[in-house]
């Protein structure tokens, strides 16, 4: 059974209780980040999940709230004696400027590091990034204000998909068709973000069987915010909160 575990919640402005939007993946023998807030080693320990294990990252757009602990975990799991190869997938526009910032650090100095293996993809629909027993991962260009992508995730149990940072996207709903569970933004309408209606509606619109709410602003009234998808959605709407698990 795969397992998806909320590392953080929020939109770009976290707080105590909330981190910037991140997942772990666990499926079989892959564990998958999807993007690098704050310090992932940190969310990773308290989580009690040993950072070494993490076989991918996926990177879903460039926002300093979904890459810029990108740096730390790499040199922590450096520290921490890891060999074994990482991959990290982005868009192209993504990963040349992952590879530029990590170049600030002059990481190219770190001796005898750990190969890492940058997979840049195109800016087209439905690439598959992982494909292995355990788990298939696909992703998409959205509509953001710069390039981003959702990721589509189909394991044996199921299949989840998370919209990352975007506006209401047809791009987004042909990823989306069909799916058990939508993880959806919920930053609020507007610069390259979806408000929780429209979440709904889009929940509504690829059939989704849950809508799980995320990336959300910290002071808004939750209960508030989750009624209102369900205005537009008729199945069942929750708000993501830190440290919660969905198993698949
Ligand atoms: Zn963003």
């Amino acid at each position: 059974m795969a397992r998806i575990t909320f590392l953080g919640t929020s939109n770009a402005v976290p707080d105590k209780d909330h981190e910037s939007a991140h997942l772990l993946v666990e499926a079989g023998e892959r564990a998958v980040l999807v993007d690098c807030a704050g310090n992932p080693v940190v969310r990773l320990d308290q989580l009690g999940f040993d950072p070494l294990r993490i076989t991918d990252i996926i990177l879903t757009h460039f926002h300093p709230d979904h890459v810029a602990g990108l740096p730390l975990l790499l040199l922590d799991l450096w520290l921490m004696g890891r060999k074994a190869p990482l991959n990290i997938f982005g868009l192209h526009q993504v990963i040349d400027r992952a590879v530029q910032l990590l170049e600030l650090f002059s990481w190219q100095d770190w001796d005898d590091f750990y190969p890492v293996d940058f997979h840049p993809l195109p800016d087209q629909e439905k690439m598959s990034i992982i494909d292995s027993e355990s788990v298939k991962i696909w992703a998409s260009t959205t509509c953001h204000s710069i390039p981003s992508m959702g990721v589509r995730m189909q394991f044996p149990g199921g299949s989840v998909c998370y919209s990352s940072d975007t506006a209401p996207c047809d791009a987004l709903a042909r990823l989306a068709d069909g799916v058990e569970v939508l993880i959806h933004e919920a930053t609020g309408e507007g610069l390259g973000h979806t408000s929780p209606g429209q979440a709904g509606t889009m929940a509504s619109r690829v059939g989704a069987g849950q809508l799980i709410l995320i990336h959300y602003p910290t002071n808004v009234d939750l209960d508030a915010w989750v009624s209102q998808a369900q205005s537009c959605f008729s199945g069942e709407v929750i708000a993501a909160r830190d440290w919660m698990h969905i198993q698949i």
